[in-house]
This record gives structure tokens, C-alpha cells and sequence, in this order.
């Protein structure tokens, strides 16, 4: 066979019931010649494969192994959701559901009869073995499927191995009842299962498929077009008229109106929007039309990056499932083992009945093949996943994007946080307030042409700047009319943490602050002053100067977010002491905005680097630390932390910040950050009592069977009420937060 070129396939794949299925689907693939690595996720159906296989094989295999395999790319591919509607349908839609129905008729009589009354018949022992091989069917092929394909020994073959030995004892409705309910039990996981991720895909809101284009063809009278979201291209004018779905990503042009930005930000605010802001797709538009300039193609739009953000997310395993993983692999062997050893040491040391037809569960032979029936871990290996997407999920659609299971872990663990100021606890929309040139002509009035050609020499560099402050600088240019009398500057150069240098019309001018020119250019006494009690106003002066020389200085001044206090005040209830603002500005600045934030504790001053230092230091002292920030300039600070938080990918956040945090916050409302932490608590204490019911439950009937006190169906019975039970409550952390939940969401 010509080797084929090396390749990545998405397949979503149909038919899994538990995600021990999952992992047979995963050896089995590995077995076949070609596959270099894959992976499928149990909780979003998702399977990757890479490597020189072809697709047809692919898709082979897996129907080989007994599941569907649709290839992701394929025309008919994942098709709407189609959420179950009731168990009793869901049964009768599926060949193995009908026949575990079929099963569980046949057994009745043996139930009532043998189980209940403890008496035996003739033609019962037949309907109860009609019972066994009617619901065993499915079993029993998956069973040599594994066997002979993946060459593994899952819960089928155990299953078909302890109902066959029931026979040989001759406990003929044992044998049934073992087989119906683990059929039963398989397809109310299924059935769980697959409610459970229709509800958390139907979170991600569906953007509408269709845009009204404005466009004029050959240069006549505008005209609005019905048109696939797909082709349109960026620069595209749309119309969107009251009330309607915002299509996709853009910049108004014309219109104002409010927005309902929930689907993103989690946020039921109603934010106004009018020329130049900028729309997400997915949002909802208030009652102002509003014309739109396509800013993103729509596989592109801020919510299908969140959408795709959130399924990796999903995908990949947190340190604790890790655990239950390999947990997992070596439980089902031990159980195996055991079971072994009980049936063959007490009869062959101790003289006891290996098997005792007067009363079977005195035989060791029926306690071993008991123990059989426990030895699936599927309570305990959907423990984990069920309850981290669904956090996952509800995070996502509350305005909190979880990176990975990892993230909401580690997050529950923090024991202090670490803010970045401008952007972060502040709006980070600062405005200029004061201008003082150096020769200013009107002293205390800033309105002078001296002060004007400051502001214009500034804006000249800081039109070249990213940085909050320059943006603001550049505004009060345009305000004073003054933008166009310099050219932007060129060799624009940030110095990180300092300011900015750039060369206007031959001239060096720096921009920077206070600090930087206390330390390398020498300025007025007064101006110094002066400025130094602007920084205790809670402002942010900075000073400017051309070839060496002092020119002047502006202030400029950042509101407080009214919701930061009431974070922190949150996060304090919520057991975080330690609470740190790091930032760039001066001692003086810091301390104002700390004391008006509510913090007692901040780190002013600090270049960058001094920033991840920081941290690193926090992560000594406190183990797992959470750093806050914009993403501007606090991108190694974050990476560094424990926990990267990003703000505000909805507000102006930055569009790296939401790929390279660990949690990005949707909105800057950063009351989402003791949300995200209640969540995420909430999230581990489920994790723990799962795992921790699951595990309590096989111990018990581990030991109930080896002393031959319960029967085989009782513990089957067990196992999958656990099973039923954990995923259901993973499943309560797909709902809205409870605490708080009026204060996060003021309007909804
Ligand atoms: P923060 O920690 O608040 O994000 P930065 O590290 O970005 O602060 O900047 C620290 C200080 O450096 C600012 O307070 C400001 O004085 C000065 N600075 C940095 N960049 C600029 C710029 N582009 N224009 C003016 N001042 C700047
Ligand atoms: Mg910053």
C-alpha cells in the first residue's frame, strides 16, 4: 500500500455508552497500522487521529468495534443535536434497547418468583435463560469485538464470563437479572450521557447562519441581501435591525442602539454601542438598527474562538482524572485477580465448597464470579469528566472560559492573587485631566498654545503606542485639534514598565514616567511636585521631553471600577487573604487606588519582569497563586502564575491574553473572579464525593460478596445507581450559580 502523507482527523463518534467504551474505541484504533497517536473524548464524542491511516479505515474499525464514526469533515457530518427525549424512547429507538426491554420482561417472572418468593419452576429457569440470551446479545458481540479487535478485556467480557458461570452453577435468573440490569444500567448511562451533552453543547449560543448584506451592485442604489454568514468577507457592511442576533464580529458604522452581550460576557447589562465600538457576533442588538463593517470572518468571531477554546477545553483531562485514569486500569485487573483467588484458595487451602448446589452463594465459584460483576470502574471513571465539563460549560456560558479541567482545578486551590491596576481594578480608560508645559504662558491654565504643542509633540509618539495611556494622550490631541501638526513619530520604541521614545521630525522625544525621569532627565522643582500630588489624587502623571530637554508633563486619571471593591470584598469572604495590586505607576498613585480598591496591599513601581518575580515569590510563600490582568503588558506575569487570568475579552482586552491565560474573563466585571472560584470549588467537592462514592461502594460490595452475603444482581444494581448517581451530580454544576447570583447579574 502507497504510504500516505501523515495527517489530522476529527471524527465524531456515535454509540458509546461509558467511558470505558472509549477507551476500547482508542486500543483498537491504536492497533491499526498507520495511527500515531488519537484520542477520544467520551464527554464531547470527539475523536482525533494523526497519522498516514486513511479515513475509510478509520471509519471501518471503529464499526468493527462496534460504535459509528463520522468523520467531521464529511457532508453528512455532526448533525443537530438530537437530545433524547424520554428513557423509554430512547430504549426503543436502539436495537440493544429493545432488546434489554425484551430482557427485562422475560426476567419478571423469575424475579417475582425465584429472586422474591424463593421458589423454582421449570418454565421459569427458561424464561429467565430467554432473559439472559435476549439482553446478553449485545453483550456478548461487543464482549468478543474487544476481545478479538483491541485484544482487551473490558466489562462485556467480564459480564458475558460471570453470567455464563451463573449458568453452570445453574442459578438461571441470577443470570438474567445480571444481564438485564448491566444492560439496563449501560443504556441509562448512555441515555445521561447523551442529555448531558446536549445540554451543554445547546449552551453555546447558535449565531445566526444568515446576514442582510448592504451592498450596491455596479454602483447603484444600495440594495440588502439575505446572505450565508460564510460569505461574507471582512470590510462587508450588514445591516442588523432591532431586536436581531448579531451575526458576525464588527464595527459599527451608522446607528446606535444597546446590546445584549450575555451570550458572551455572561453579563445581562445592556451595553450602548454607536459608531466605532465594536459588536460580537452571537450578542443581541436592542432597539437601534445598526449598520455593521465585518471585522472577522465568521469562523473567526470572538464566540466561535470561545466555542472552540471550550472544546479543547473539554477534551483534554485534569490532574484529577489523571489519577482516576490510571486508577482505573489497575483496579479492573486487582478486582480480576481477586476474584481468581476466591474462587480457587478457600475450596483448595480450607476445604470449603467451591461449589454447593443447596445453597450456591455458600460456593466460592459464585462469590468469585460475583466478584466479577464489580470489577467494571465505570461509576468511578465518569466521576471526573461529567463534572468538569459541565463546570467547564457553565463557566462558559457566565461569561468565565476555563482553559482546561486543569485551570478550574488549580483555581480552587489558589490561596492569593495577584491584580495588575490599569485595566484590571481600574477601567483602564484612562483620560488626560492636567497639561503643564514647562513654559507655560497662563501659570494653572492649561489652555495655552505652549500646552497644545506638548500635547501634540506626546501624541505624536503615543499614536504608535498600544499602551491605555497613550490612547489617551491621543484623545486629547484630536480634542485640542492638534493631532495633525506632527507626523506620527517614527522608531517608535516601548520602554517596558518606563514609557515610550520615538523620533519626531529628527527630534528624540521620550514619554515617560515620573520615576523614569527622576532617574535620567532632569525637570522643574515645582512640576515635580506638583506632579507628585497629582499621583496622590490617585493620578498617573507622565513627562515628556525632546533631545534631552524637559518640556512639561501631563496627568492623566483612571476611575476605579465600582465592581473590583466588591470582588475583592468577595474573594475575601470566600477565605483569600492575600490579596496584592502589582503595578508600574508610582508609590504614590498605587497607594491612593489600593486604599480606594480596598486593598491593603500593593507593589508599586515594578518594570515587567519585577512582575513575574513577584509572583514567583507569592508562589514560595503561598503555594498556588492566581495573577489578574489585561493581558497589555502582563503577559509573562501570567504566564508564570499558577493560574493566568485574563480580563475583559469582550471590553478591549487584548486577543492574546484570551489564547494565552488560563481563564479568560469575558467581561471586565471582575466580580466573575469569585464566581469563577465558587464554581470551581464547587467543581472539586463533587470530584471528591464522586470518587469518593464510587470507590466506597465497590469496597463494600467487594467485601459483602466475599462473604457470600449479597447477590450478583444486587451489586450490579449498585454499580449502576452509582454510576446514574455521579454523573447526575456533575451534572447540577451545569446550573446558573446560586450564591451571588443577583449581584453578578444585576438585570437578569
Ligand atoms: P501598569 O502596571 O499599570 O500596567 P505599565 O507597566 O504599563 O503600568 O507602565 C508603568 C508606567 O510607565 C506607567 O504608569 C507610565 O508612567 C509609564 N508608561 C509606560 N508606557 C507608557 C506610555 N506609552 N506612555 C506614557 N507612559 C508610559
Ligand atoms: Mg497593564
Amino acid at each position: 500500500m502507497a504510504s500516505q502523507p501523515s495527517q489530522d482527523r476529527v471524527f465524531l463518534i456515535r454509540g458509546m455508552d461509558c467511558p470505558e467504551c472509549a477507551r476500547s474505541i482508542e486500543k483498537g484504533l491504536f492497533r491499526l497500522e498507520g495511527v500515531d497517536a488519537c484520542n477520544l473524548a467520551f464527554t464531547t464524542e470527539k475523536l482525533r487521529v494523526s497519522g498516514s491511516v486513511t479515513e475509510t479505515e478509520i471509519v471501518g474499525r471503529v464499526k468493527e468495534l462496534g460504535f459509528e464514526a463520522i468523520a467531521e469533515t464529511s457532508s453528512e457530518g455532526p448533525a443537530e443535536d438530537r437530545a433524547p427525549r424520554g428513557f423509554l424512547r430512547y430504549l426503543l429507538e436502539r436495537r440493544d434497547g429493545r432488546l434489554t426491554l425484551a430482557g427485562g420482561l422475560l426476567i419478571l417472572p423469575g424475579l417475582i418468583w425465584t429472586e422474591l418468593l424463593g421458589r423454582e419452576l421449570f418454565w421459569i429457569d427458561i424464561l429467565s435463560l430467554g432473559a439472559l440470551v435476549v439482553a446478553g446479545l449485545p453483550v456478548a458481540q461487543s464482549a468478543l469485538r474487544t476481545v478479538w479487535k483491541a485484544r482487551e478485556i473490558n466489562i462485556n467480557v467480564l459480564m458475558s464470563v460471570a453470567a455464563l458461570g451463573a449458568v453452570v452453577i445453574g442459578v438461571y435468573t441470577e443470570a438474567g437479572m445480571v444481564m438485564v440490569l448491566f444492560s439496563l444500567g449501560e443504556a441509562m448511562e448512555g441515555y445521561t450521557a447523551s442529555r448531558a451533552r446536549s445540554s451543554i453543547r445547546s449552551l453555546m449560543t447558535v449565531t445566526p447562519q444568515i446576514a442582510t448584506q448592504l451592498s450596491s451592485v455596479d454602483g447603484g442604489p444600495i440594495q440588502q441581501i439575505r446572505r450565508p454568514v460564510a460569505q461574507l468577507g471582512i470590510g462587508d457592511r450588514i445591516l442588523v435591525r432591532p431586536g436581531e442576533r448579531i451575526p458576525m464580529d464588527g464595527l459599527v458604522v451608522e446607528g446606535v442602539s444597546e446590546v445584549n452581550q450575555a451570550p458572551i460576557t455572561g453579563e445581562g447589562a445592556l451595553i450602548d454601542k454607536k459608531p466605532d465600538d465594536h459588536v460580537f457576533a452571537g450578542t443581541i442588538n436592542g432597539t437601534g438598527s445598526l449598520e455593521l463593517r465585518v471585522s472577522k470572518a465568521f469562523d473567526d468571531t470572538l464566540l466561535s474562538r470561545m466555542i472552540r477554546l471550550v472544546e479543547k477545553a473539554q477534551e483534554q483531562r485534569a490532574p484529577s482524572q489523571r489519577f482516576v485514569d490510571r486508577f482505573a486500569r489497575i483496579y479492573t485487573p486487582a478486582v480480576v485477580l481477586i476474584a481468581l483467588l476466591v474462587a480457587l484458595l478457600p475450596p483448595l487451602l480450607l476445604d470449603l465448597p467451591f461449589w454447593n448446589p443447596s445453597d450456591h452463594a455458600n460456593g466460592w465459584l459464585y462469590r468469585g464470579l460475583a466478584l466479577l460483576v464489580i470489577a467494571c470502574p465505570c461509576a468511578l471513571v465518569l466521576s471526573t469528566p461529567v463534572t468538569i465539563i459541565s463546570a467547564i460549560s457553565n463557566g462558559a456560558r457566565s461569561g468565565v472560559l476555563f482553559k482546561g479541567g486543569a485551570a478550574l482545578e488549580e483555581l480552587s486551590r489558589i490561596r492569593g492573587v495577584a491584580f495588575d491596576k490599569t485595566g484590571t481594578l481600574t477601567q483602564g480608560d484612562p483620560s488626560v485631566v492636567h497639561v503643564r508645559a514647562a513654559d507655560c504662558a497662563r501659570e494653572g491654565d492649561d489652555d495655552c498654545e505652549e500646552c497644545d504643542e506638548l500635547v501634540a509633540l506626546a501624541s505624536a509618539v503615543q499614536r504608535r503606542s498600544e499602551h491605555p495611556l497613550a490612547k489617551a494622550m491621543v484623545t486629547k490631541s484630536v480634542e485640542r485639534g492638534v493631532q495633525t501638526r506632527y507626523p506620527e513619530a517614527a522608531r517608535v520604541t516601548a520602554m517596558m514598565g518606563k514609557g515610550v521614545v520615538g523620533s519626531v521630525e529628527g527630534r528624540l522625544v521620550q514619554v515617560g514616567s515620573h520615576k523614569y525621569f527622576d532617574e535620567s532627565i532632569p525637570h522643574l522643582d515645582d512640576h515635580c511636585a506638583q506632579a507628585g500630588e497629582a499621583a496622590c489624587q490617585g493620578q498617573t502623571p507622565v513627562f515628556i521631553s525632546s533631545e534631552g530637554t524637559y518640556l512639561g508633563y501631563v496627568s492623566l486619571s483612571d476611575k476605579v471600577r465600582e465592581s473590583s471593591r466588591d470582588a475583592l470584598r468577595m474573594l475575601r469572604a470566600l477565605g483569600l487573604k492575600t490579596l496584592v495590586m502589582l503595578t508600574g505607576d508610582s508609590v504614590q498613585t498605587a497607594s491612593r487606588v489600593a486604599e480606594d480598591v480596598g486593598l491593603t496591599e500593593y507593589r508599586a513601581e515594578l518594570l515587567p519582569a519585577e512582575k513575574v518575580r513577584f509572583v514567583e515569590d507569592m508562589e514560595r510563600r503561598f503555594g498556588s497563586v492566581a495573577m489578574v490582568g489585561d493581558g497589555i503588558n502582563d503577559a509573562p506575569a501570567l504566564a508564570k502564575a499558577t493560574v493566568g487570568i485574563a480580563v475583559g475579552g469582550a471590553a478591549g482586552g487584548t486577543d492574546q491574553a484570551l489564547e494565552t491565560a488560563d481563564i479568560a474573563l469575558m467581561s471586565d466585571d471582575l466580580r466573575l473572579l469569585p464566581f469563577a472560584l465558587r464554581l470551581s470549588r464547587a467543581a472539586m467537592r463533587t470530584i471528591q464525593f464522586n470518587v469518593g462514592i464510587s470507590i466506597g461502594i465497590k469496597l463494600v460490595f467487594l467485601v459483602v460478596l466475599v462473604m457470600g452475603l449479597g447477590t450478583m444482581w444486587m451489586a450490579v444494581l449498585a454499580d449502576a445507581g452509582t454510576a446514574l448517581l455521579v454523573t447526575l451530580n456533575g451534572m447540577r454544576l451545569l446550573r446558573r450559580p446560586s450564591l451571588d447570583s443577583a449581584a453578578l447579574h444585576p438585570r437578569s
